[in-house]
């Protein structure tokens, strides 16, 4: 199973992804998550990543077909993987199409969790409390929404396009989300 999470921030994705990856067995790949992890290390790519993820801008489009590129060769993809937060934008949809089709195989589902900006504001501010992200804070939140609709939002098209999308109605509990996930994509 090969599947891309498409949503908000603030949308569930994480949650969901961890759900999926476990009940697919197939591994998580998260490429926020792989940023902070270089802001933890204090690497060279995580002293750029944190500039930034602070202003809840992308990073370039290059550097992040660069990562996801290697992590995709990892032996553990081979059957399977969840893609969550890559792609952000069309250029990083059309690279990975291209990487995909060289490995002679695709996407089998992209997954879109819907969820309403004033939904988001609020879970995102609660996010920040609890976890403590750096990038939750309003300023950033207002910014990583316009990201959102401006760069990410017409991958949503893209993929209409390509005949994989699945539109998920992102309100309700946890496991209604998930039970929906799991009739769409069964
Ligand atoms: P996320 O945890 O997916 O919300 O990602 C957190 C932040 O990491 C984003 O706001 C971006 O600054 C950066 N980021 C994660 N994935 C990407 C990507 N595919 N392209 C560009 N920037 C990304």
């Amino acid at each position: 199973m090969k599947l891309i999470l498409v949503g908000p921030p603030g949308g569930g994705k994480g949650t969901q992804a961890k759900i999926l990856t476990g009940n697919y067995s197939i591994p998580h790949i998260s490429t926020g998550d792989m940023l902070r992890a270089a802001v933890t290390e204090g690497s060279e790519l995580g002293k750029k990543a944190k500039e930034y993820m602070d202003q809840g801008e992308l990073l370039p489009d290059e550097l992040m077909i660069g990562i996801l590129k290697d992590r995709i060769l990892h032996d553990d993809c081979k059957n399977g993987f969840l893609l969550d937060g890559f792609p952000r934008t069309i250029p990083q949809g059309e690279a990975l199409g291209e990487m995909l089709h060289e490995l002679n195989t695709d996407i089998d589902y992209v997954v879109h969790i819907d969820v309403p900006d004033e939904e988001l504001v609020k879970r995102l501010l609660k996010r920040a409390e609890i976890e403590g992200r750096s990038d939750d804070n309003e300023d950033t939140i207002k910014n990583r929404l316009k990201v959102y609709h401006e760069l990410t939002k017409p991958l949503i098209d893209f993929y209409k396009g390509k005949g994989k999308l699945v539109d998920i109605d992102g309100i309700g509990t946890v496991e209604e989300i998930t039970s929906r996930i799991n009739s769409a994509i069964r």
